[in-house]
């Protein structure tokens, strides 16, 4: 699709988190820079952070069926925690993403691998969000761009390499001014980032 001149890129390095300020109107292009990387994806009313993305309220707005936690709709909006629509989905030149798992933080890495002071997406918000001057009462869930993890017929997920080339993106325009945030996962104790964490780039499009 034909879209404007291109006003900001911003690329966040892998097991770190950014952000950026989309304009009512703009497009947001989020790109798996090197291939196989998680962005765990956020998006927030500046003005007021406690309206955020919300997949629960997008799933009931879609009317989304079992299957789909595993990718989202093109041409369809996303919607925040009161119903309003935030994003629009314009393209997704990959299909497999998961709105359902929470986001990595520090007990998941303490609990589960025996780590401490690794770096996790929870973290990763804060910091960004910071940044803005932001603090956020919650991180909400995230939409885990680029994650693989399907269920199998025992409704359990697997959690697999993303199926993503360099390159590979999804583009949001934005229904309303938000502050869009991004973490490249710093999974690297299981195969959700192919154990190479590697950059996610956001960049700002003004309207064709
Ligand atoms: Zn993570």
């Amino acid at each position: 699709m034909k879209i404007g001149k291109l006003v900001q890129r911003r690329e966040i390095p892998g097991a770190h988190g950014g952000g950026a300020i989309v304009k009512e109107g703009q497009y947001l292009k989020v790109i798996d820079v090197d291939g196989k990387q998680i962005c765990d994806f956020f998006s927030f009313n500046p003005a007021d952070p406690s309206e955020f993305l919300s997949g629960s309220h997008t799933r009931v707005f879609l009317g989304q069926t079992l299957e789909a936690p595993t990718t989202i709709a093109v041409g369809a909006p996303l919607l925040d925690n009161s119903r309003q629509p935030m994003l629009f989905v314009e393209e997704d030149s990959v299909g497999v993403h998961d709105w359902l798992l929470a986001s990595c933080d520090s007990v998941r890495y303490w609990a589960d691998y025996g780590l401490s002071n690794h770096r996790d997406c929870k973290t990763n918000v804060i910091e960004a969000l910071a940044e803005f001057h932001i603090r956020a009462p919650f991180v909400p869930d995230p939409l885990n761009l680029f994650q693989n993890s399907p269920y199998n017929e025992q409704g359990k997920f697997q959690l697999f390499e993303p199926i993503t080339k360099p390159g590979d993106y999804v583009l949001f325009r934005a229904l309303r001014t938000v502050l869009a945030v991004g973490s490249a996962c710093p999974q690297d104790q299981n195969p959700a980032n192919g154990y190479n964490i590697s950059p996610i780039a956001f960049e700002v499009y003004d309207p064709a």
